[in-house]
């Protein structure tokens, strides 16, 4: 009997229910020859929740999250204001430990990069840093915000780190900023050097995240494996993307030991939303992503090939590549590529 994989879908905010529409699409097409099966399962999460239901992530999303074996999310709008509920990401990450985020970065046919061949990983802790959410107001004219960092989630993160190096070019980069945040930087440190050697053949060097932001701009090409803290990861995450094209194509994983959620790296984009025009790839990119965490491999590189294959024939582009196809016009095309190779 075919395998069966229980997927949450989370269609979000803004522009969410069409590229997540349009990668569903993509995967229908693709199942149409898989010896596996996928049930989706539809939930409810994002800003437009909160009226609703008082919350950005109700109870019986949760309880579907809990029950699924992984979650391909929409983008979502994050509320803004002081005492609103934090991002849904951010409660999805803790809640079920997804301690590693994890974003591909690399050249594409047809896009424009800063340098050709780039080819990255940047991995980030997921669930602590300047995202604990703990922050005070001592007086309204003054706050702080707790940056926490643990051996235990620095290991998780940087083991998943050197195990994702080795499978690779063998070179993993720590980015932190020692010279200033001399405590937390040096837990962080401490545990990247406790498993140093169990991987002989990753070789290791370290960069401050200020240097780092500038290196990514002057030789991407040079990095393998980047792992860092919450926040500069977030910022050099998406610093990366930017480099390698277009934030429409950048994808993300949220891995923990049992579940994974995988989305694309940009926003909700509600400038954009309903007018068919935004560029879809990133969520087909967060699908692919998905099955090789569902152990899915030969079907997560069918997915990419037919992306490539589209975007090297150059004929069907959205705005943000220099084209002026929609959003299903895109979709449409990476179907069809997939139902021919
Ligand atoms: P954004 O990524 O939504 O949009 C910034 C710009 O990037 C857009 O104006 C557009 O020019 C471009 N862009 C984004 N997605 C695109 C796509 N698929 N195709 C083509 N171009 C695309 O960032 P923002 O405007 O800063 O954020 C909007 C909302 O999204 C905010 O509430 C923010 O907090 C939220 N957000 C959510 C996530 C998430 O759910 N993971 C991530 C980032 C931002």
């Amino acid at each position: 009997m075919a395998k069966i994989y229980n997927v949450a879908i989370l269609k979000g905010d803004g522009i969410g229910p069409e590229v997540t529409n349009s990668t569903i699409k993509v995967l229908n097409a693709l199942l149409e020859k898989t010896d596996f099966k996928i049930k989706y399962e539809y939930g409810e999460a994002g800003f437009y929740c909160i009226e609703k239901y008082g919350t950005n992530l109700p109870e019986q999303t949760i309880s579907l999250l809990r029950r699924t074996d992984a979650c391909l999310k929409g983008p979502m709008t994050t509320p803004q204001t002081p005492g609103a509920p934090v991002s849904a990401a951010v409660q999805i990450r803790k809640m079920f430990d997804l301690f590693a985020n994890v974003r591909p970065c690399r050249s594409f046919p047809n896009v424009e990069a800063l340098k050709p061949n780039i080819d990255l990983i940047v991995v980030r802790e997921n669930t602590e840093g300047m995202y604990s959410g703990i922050e005070y107001e001592l007086s309204p004219e003054v706050g702080i915000a707790l940056r926490i960092i643990t051996r235990k989630a620095s290991l998780k993160v940087v083991e998943y780190a050197f195990k994702l190096a080795s499978k690779r070019k063998k070179h993993l980069t720590i980015v932190h900023k020692g010279n200033i945040l001399r405590i937390t930087a040096k837990i962080f440190k401490d545990a990247v050097k406790s498993l140093e050697p169990k991987y002989p053949e990753v070789k290791v060097d370290e960069a401050h995240i200020d240097a780092m932001a500038m290196q990514l701009i002057k030789k991407p090409e040079s990095f393998d494996v980047i792992v860092t803290t919450n926040l500069f990861g977030d910022v050099i995450s998406d610093e990366a993307a930017q480099v390698t094209g277009s934030l429409g194509l950048a994808a993300g994983a949220n891995i923990g030991y049992n579940y994974g959620m995988f989305e694309p790296v940009h926003g909700s984009a509600p400038k954009y939303t309903g007018k068919n025009i935004v560029n879809p790839i990133a969520t087909i990119m967060a699908a692919a992503l998905m099955l090789d965490y569902l152990g899915e491999m030969k079907a997560a590189i069918k997915i990419e090939n037919a992306v490539i294959n589209v975007l090297n024939e150059g004929k069907v582009r959205t705005k943000d590549l220099g084209g002026s196809s929609t959003t299903s016009e895109i979709s449409e095309e990476i179907s069809k590529k997939i139902r021919s190779l």
